[in-house]
């Protein structure tokens, strides 16, 4: 986290008051948000920018009031919609443009809107229904074909015991490559042009994937070789790199004079003097993991 101030999370710039919330920048009073930039009093969102009181939503830049709502865009006051976009007032509606005052996709005066509004929140109230997003079982997709795993992997038997779906075919093409790996120079500049025709095959899943021209000159100029894993296999270890969106309690490791595991040493004096630091708090780093791990003020002691 880089300048950020009483904020819980991972990955997270220029923010203030945020709790919860990943690979975010430019937040303010805001709790569960992943992926988004210049967000203020908003709760559960993924992928939004620009955008101010919003609830459970996904992909919902320039948007204000909105809630339980899925790619809708410059609106205020939109709920239970998908595919709205330059909106106002909509309720329950799908790929709408320039609209307002509308449930389910028909048109309703102001005051008729406001009295349904009324009416339909009042039953959803009764029914358990008000206030979540849409249920998992209107979702099109199987939940290994989204990229919910990305983050939280879970088995088939998982999965469907949640209620989600689960896709039986693996997306993608297999057993169609022109080409092996023993026949593809390991040199890049070795390889010839006419790759970018073959098929290849991933290393590791065995699908199916292309070089497309643009990448082949791309590997060319900063030297390196053709990779031998598919774009989906590349995406999973990149990710894997990264910490996981989850956080954990712990105490911070520094002993005084050195950490309590003896492998660092300490170049400055911590306010807390020989003892140790007895600061606790939330990190993305395991507590199996082999990294020290220091408190906010005992790692600015040594770096700053
Ligand atoms: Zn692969
Ligand atoms: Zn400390
Ligand atoms: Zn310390």
């Amino acid at each position: 986290m880089i300048k950020c101030t009483n904020c819980i999370g991972d990955r997270l710039f220029n923010s203030k008051n945020s709790k919860y919330c990943y690979d975010a920048t430019n937040l303010e009073d805001c709790c569960y948000i992943t992926n988004s930039d210049f967000i203020k009093d908003s709760y559960d969102v993924n992928f939004f920018i620009k955008s101010e009181r919003c609830y459970e939503g996904l992909s919902l830049p320039n948007s204000y009031n909105t809630f339980f709502s899925i790619v809708c865009w410059d609106n205020r006051d939109v709920y239970y919609s998908d595919h709205c976009f330059d909106s106002s007032n909509l309720f329950g509606c799908i790929g709408m443009r320039k609209s307002s005052y509308c449930v389910l996709n028909k048109q309703y005066k102001p005051e008729e809107y406001n009295q349904l509004l009324e009416k339909i929140i009042g039953h959803m109230k009764s029914t358990g229904e008000w206030g979540e997003f849409f249920p998992v079982k209107l979702s099109p997709f199987g939940y290994n074909e989204s990229t919910a795993p990305d983050y939280f992997p879970l088995t088939k038997e998982e999965a469907v015991k949640g209620g989600f779906r689960w896709a039986g075919r693996t997306s993608g093409l297999f057993g169609k490559e022109t080409i092996t790996w023993d026949r593809i120079p390991q040199q890049i500049d070795k390889v010839d042009d006419s790759i970018v025709k073959e098929i290849l095959i991933c290393e590791k899943c065995k699908k199916n994937f292309r070089i497309l021209l643009q990448e082949l000159n791309f590997y060319r100029k900063i030297r390196i070789p053709l990779p031998r894993h598919c774009p989906d296999c590349r995406h999973g270890e990149r990710l894997a790199k990264r910490n996981p969106r989850k956080l954990w309690p712990r105490k911070c490791q520094c002993a005084g004079e050195k950490s309590e595991n003896s492998v660092y040493q300490n170049t400055a004096k911590h306010s807390h003097g020989n003892n140790s630091c007895t600061n606790e708090f939330e990190t993305s780093y395991s507590p199996d993991r082999k990294e020290i791990v220091y408190c906010e003020s005992c790692y600015n002691s040594e770096i700053v």
